[in-house]
């Protein structure tokens, strides 16, 4: 019989979910899945326990799985992910499908609060001919992007940006994930431990993507395109406030939730001011 520290009864005996458990277990072992299977009556050292005691404490405490592992799968890329980024969303793989979906050849790409790279990155290594550009107003975050954009082979232009104040040119896509949580959604209580002000902006959540659509307004070229994603009671005043901003073929896209969830439009105007948002 196996004993009580082999890998078969730690599993049975776990007080976390399995799933993170056995990712924990991956993670002090080395081993991959399928060894985790084939290699279950293996003993951990004494070692290995205090830190799989230590992960397990932690994880326990609410401290988000992919803090502890430091990676985040993301359009089946692994990103090293830390404190100063957010852990990458499902849903935020749709905003890489509509920029890949409208991005035409060799359009320029502008990814404004970058985080983790995870769009600027996926998009570049799913069209190597786009011409990425990702910023971030943070240079710890900005060098997790960096540090993912070299590891996984995109060559992906970093600049540290507070959205538009760094940026020059003129682009064919802008692409964000902002922060647009109100300060009041009760939903920030369970986000403690990843970066506030890349979840909030501590005021109605719109502050941010009025300055975005702001900023669109000089740095699209004719015809265009902005798309964000927002918060799922977003979607009609994001329409709204592209509209007014001059944007048309304006569309919001619905996440794996059957929710509002990303909204974009096209810029054909030039010169138009921004003084109605
Ligand atoms: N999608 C994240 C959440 O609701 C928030 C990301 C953001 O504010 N940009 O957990």
């Amino acid at each position: 019989m196996a004993s009580t520290n082999a890998i078969c009864n730690l599993c049975n005996q776990t007080i976390l979910e399995l799933l993170d458990f056995k990712l924990l277990l991956r993670y002090v072992t080395g081993f991959n899945q399928v060894e985790l299977i084939t290699k279950n009556e293996y003993e951990l050292s004494q070692d290995e326990l205090v830190k799989l005691n230590n992960l397990v404490a932690r994880r326990q405490k609410g401290e988000p799985l992919h803090y502890i592992l430091g990676y985040k799968e993301f359009y089946s890329r692994e990103f090293r992910v830390t404190p100063d980024t957010l852990i990458p969303r499902p849903e935020t793989e749709l905003l890489v499908d509509k920029v890949l979906s409208i991005a035409i050849p060799n359009a320029r790409l502008l990814d404004l609060g970058t985080g983790s790279g995870c769009i600027a990155v996926a998009c570049k290594l799913e069209n190597p001919n786009l011409d990425v550009v990702a910023v971030d107003k943070y240079s710890d975050t900005l060098e997790v992007a960096c540090t993912n954009a070299i590891q996984l082979g995109a060559k992906i232009k970093c600049i540290l940006s507070d959205w538009f104040s760094n940026v020059d040119g003129l682009f064919d896509v802008i692409v964000s994930n902002p922060p647009y949580i109100a300060h009041d959604d009760v939903h920030l209580g369970s986000l403690q431990f990843e970066p506030q002000h890349a979840l909030t902006d501590n005021l109605d959540g719109f502050s941010h993507i009025k300055q975005i659509i702001r900023g669109s307004i000089a740095h699209l070229k004719k015809g265009g395109y902005l798309l964000f994603e927002h918060g799922f009671e977003q979607g009609e005043m994001s329409r709204k406030l592209l509209h007014n901003a001059g944007f048309i073929d304006i569309e919001t896209i619905q996440d794996y939730a059957s929710l509002d969830r990303i909204t974009l439009g096209k810029y054909t105007l030039r010169n138009s001011n921004a003084s109605s948002i």
